[in-house]
């Protein structure tokens, strides 16, 4: 683009979208969309574009069409993979959803809600609850992170074990297609086998197939009592034998089941206010755990004595040492805030890192975990390792800090991928692709499975504007 036509571009985007609408790629109210969330993602655009309806989100895409610019769609830009966040070449313009925040409609009695892409997801669940209802997707940034990049990264979180992924909340959405086409698939049905589930394919697919806009989403019947638990436990087998007993015993009323180390207990108690440790002992695991029932009466057994019957034979059997059941909301609070938190205290402690975000098999969960500390400790000794994380549904967030460890992070990512890979497990759980981890994304893919995403984003994005270089190397 020459210098005269992208002023012109400049001045037409600003027209377009209004006061607070356009902020300028150079001045410092661009900073905080041009820095991800952790600090390691940093680049440049022209500007960034904060449309309020999907008629300007068409135009801006319709401009960056005719101009050739690429087009960075973002929500809260807490992804932790750089997926909203520029390259330096800044022939781009960030597209920020974060103007596009309202709750189009709900629906108690279909059990839907009808959002748009920017609002927060602390407000969907807060609006969900307001009409007796629940929306379960659940994660430590939700009072940042936006829903249209939890449904563009097919986000987890902590309720994953009993409701699913994010792609698995979603009924219908609306998109803006990089020419500047709207799809509207904004259904409420439960059930709709009309050809092919359009869907899928923006749900995950990191702002690279076009821009959400808008979505449908699932509701649930609102969880009425819920009961947490901080338990001790020996070791990661120990741990799925926990789970398993708590999930026969409580009626599969398991919400969530994750497993944390002493070692992030301890870096999070020394790093962040406010934050006690439940259990101050030695035990090398913990769980926090949660059963819930959405039964209006109280009557019969209560999550709390399922629990508590479930942990007592946990005990008994060895494969716990010890347990605390929450008494009261600010306990429940306190285990939750070492979970919630060991992200930003990690980021705190300062020391060089790098993480992982791989998923197997729950069941080979023990194997891999004892396989990784070994492997890690022969090809890096100096380096501290850690795996925690959402145990219930196989996802594990792995850390190593040390010195050395940019230095030899081909060698330790090479490592424990080749053994993700041989236990059939995935390199991203759910934190997507973004562009820390395309080159993983063409290894560990069959050429099969790769070309198929090549030949999808050619179809629908065929000059490659949208996120470009992320995900994808097409
Ligand atoms: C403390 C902390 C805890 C976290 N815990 C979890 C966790 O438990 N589980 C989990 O899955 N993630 C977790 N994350 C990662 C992050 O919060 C999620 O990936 C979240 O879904 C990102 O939402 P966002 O609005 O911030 O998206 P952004 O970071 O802005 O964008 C993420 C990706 O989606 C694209 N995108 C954004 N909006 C749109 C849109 N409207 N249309 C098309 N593409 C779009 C962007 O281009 C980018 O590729 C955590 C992050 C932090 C900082």
């Amino acid at each position: 683009m020459s210098k005269g036509s992208s002023i012109k571009t400049i001045e037409e985007l600003s027209a377009l979208l209004g006061p607070g609408g356009w902020i300028d790629g150079e001045s410092d109210d661009a900073a905080q969309y041009l820095t991800d969330w952790s600090g390691a993602f940093t680049g440049k655009a022209i500007g960034i574009a904060r449309p309020t309806n999907v008629a300007e989100v068409q135009a801006v895409l319709k401009l960056a069409k005719k101009e050739s610019l690429g087009v960075i769609p973002q929500g809260g830009h807490t992804g932790l993979v750089g997926g909203g966040t520029p390259f330096n070449e800044g022939n781009v313009i960030v597209l920020s959803l974060k103007r596009m925040n309202k709750i189009r409609k709900i629906d108690p009695a279909n059990y839907t809600l009808v959002v748009e892409a920017g609002a927060i997801l602390q407000e969907v669940q807060e609006a969900a609850v307001a009409h007796d209802r629940f929306f379960p997707l659940s994660l430590g940034a939700e009072g940042s992170c936006t829903i249209g990049g939890n449904l563009s990264t097919n986000a987890g979180g902590v309720n994953v074990i009993r409701y699913g992924n994010a792609r698995e909340l979603v009924l219908g959405l609306e998109v803006v297609l990089p020419d500047g086409e709207i799809w509207d698939g904004l259904r409420t049905l439960r059930k709709d086998n009309t050809g092919y589930h359009l869907k899928h394919l923006f749900l995950g697919a990191e702002g690279t197939l076009g821009v959400i806009t808008a979505a449908a989403l699932k509701l649930f019947p609102k969880p009425m009592r819920t009961a947490a638990a901080w338990v001790a436990t020996p070791s990661v087998k120990d741990a799925l034998a926990v789970l398993e007993i708590a999930r026969n015993e409580t009626g599969d009323s398991i919400e969530t089941s994750e497993l944390i180390t002493r070692r992030v207990v301890d870096v999070v108690v020394s790093q962040m206010d406010g934050v006690r440790d439940p259990m101050p002992d030695t035990s090398p695991f913990y769980i926090l755990m949660e059963a819930s029932t959405t039964r209006k009466a109280e009557t019969g057994e209560t999550p709390q004595s399922m629990l508590e019957n479930a942990l007592a034979q946990a005990i008994e059997t060895g494969h716990a040492t010890d347990a605390i059941i929450a008494q009261s909301d600010q306990q429940r609070t306190d285990f939750w805030k070492i979970r919630e938190s060991s992200p930003e205290a990690m980021r705190r402690l300062g020391k060089p890192r790098i993480t992982w975000d791989v998923t197997l098999p729950i069941s080979d969960l023990p194997d891999f975990y004892a396989a990784a500390e070994k492997r890690m400790a022969e090809v890096a000794p100096d380096v501290t390792f850690q795996g925690f994380g959402h145990m219930g549904d196989g996802n594990l967030h792995y850390a190593a800090y040390g010195d050395r460890v940019r230095e030899i992070k081909s060698l330790l990512d090479k490592t424990l991928y080749d053994l993700v890979a041989d236990f059939e497990g995935s390199f991203s759980a759910e934190h997507g692709i973004g562009q820390k981890r395309t080159e993983e994304l063409e290894r560990y893919k069959s050429p099969v499975e790769y070309k198929l995403m090549q030949t999808l984003k050619n179809a629908l994005d065929p000059d490659g504007r949208m996120n470009p270089g992320k995900v994808l190397h097409v």
